[in-house]
């Protein structure tokens, strides 16, 4: 199993492709893996094919469509309204990233790749229990049970609030590159954003944050 080689979830947001970067100066070679669920807005994928091929790295899109026939929620569903009250947000999709890992663990088999990076956070407001610590080690353990294997999941911006997502991608020599040409808005807009989407509050809130904290330093 290569120890050297990573494979990172990627959607072209800001979280992945700070993991993106974080994973090239770790290891020799890396791979980038997309996932198409019918999300509304397809440009999504267009910019993560982009971000992959100008970092240099392998660009692999799996086909996860069976989560929108699944479960209907605000990132894949154009009639239901994305909610802009933070307590509840509508766009939890249930089990993502349980599918979403077990399918790149058997991309990373496939591969010989020992490690699989994801940019899930606990740190930040949205709750999501699969973006939990307890989750990733829990599903570590079943997905090595599953295939004998002895992947490692890492998650580099576990602990870190969105400031500090911003710190680290500057640390990595990327800052202007994430702040104006990923994808995290939920209305599909570049760099930043629509400015009034959870997504975009989250995001720009933090990078004012680190903008007012370097200024300090
Ligand atoms: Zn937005």
């Amino acid at each position: 199993m290569g120890d050297n080689k990573a494979v990172v979830l990627f959607s072209g947001g800001q979280d992945s492709t700070t993991c993106l970067y974080w994973a090239k100066e770790r290891f020799d070679k890396v791979y980038a893996v997309c996932f198409s669920y019918n999300q509304k807005h397809s440009a999504e994928i267009d910019v993560a094919r982009k971000l992959a091929n100008q970092a240099k790295v392998d660009f692999q899109l799996l086909d996860a469509s069976f989560i929108s026939s699944l479960s209907k929620n605000a990132l894949t569903d154009a009639s239901i309204k994305m909610d802009e009250d933070n307590n509840c947000p509508n766009t939890f999709v249930p089990g993502r990233n349980l599918f979403f890992l077990s399918m790149v663990a058997v991309y990373a088999y496939e591969h010989q790749i020992k490690n699989i990076i994801t940019g899930v956070s606990e740190a930040d407001y949205s709750g999501y229990p699969d973006c939990r610590l307890n989750f990733i080690e829990s599903a570590t353990k079943t997905i090595n049970l599953a295939m004998d294997q002895e992947f490692i999941i890492h998650t580099p911006l576990m602990n870190l609030d969105k400031s500090e997502v911003w710190a680290l991608s500057d640390k990595l020599g990327v800052f202007d590159l994430i702040r104006e040409e990923t994808l995290t808005c939920y209305n599909g807009l570049i760099g930043k954003g629509c400015g009034h989407c959870p997504a975009c509050k989250l995001r720009n809130n933090g990078l004012a944050n680190y903008l007012t904290l370097k200024k300090g330093i």
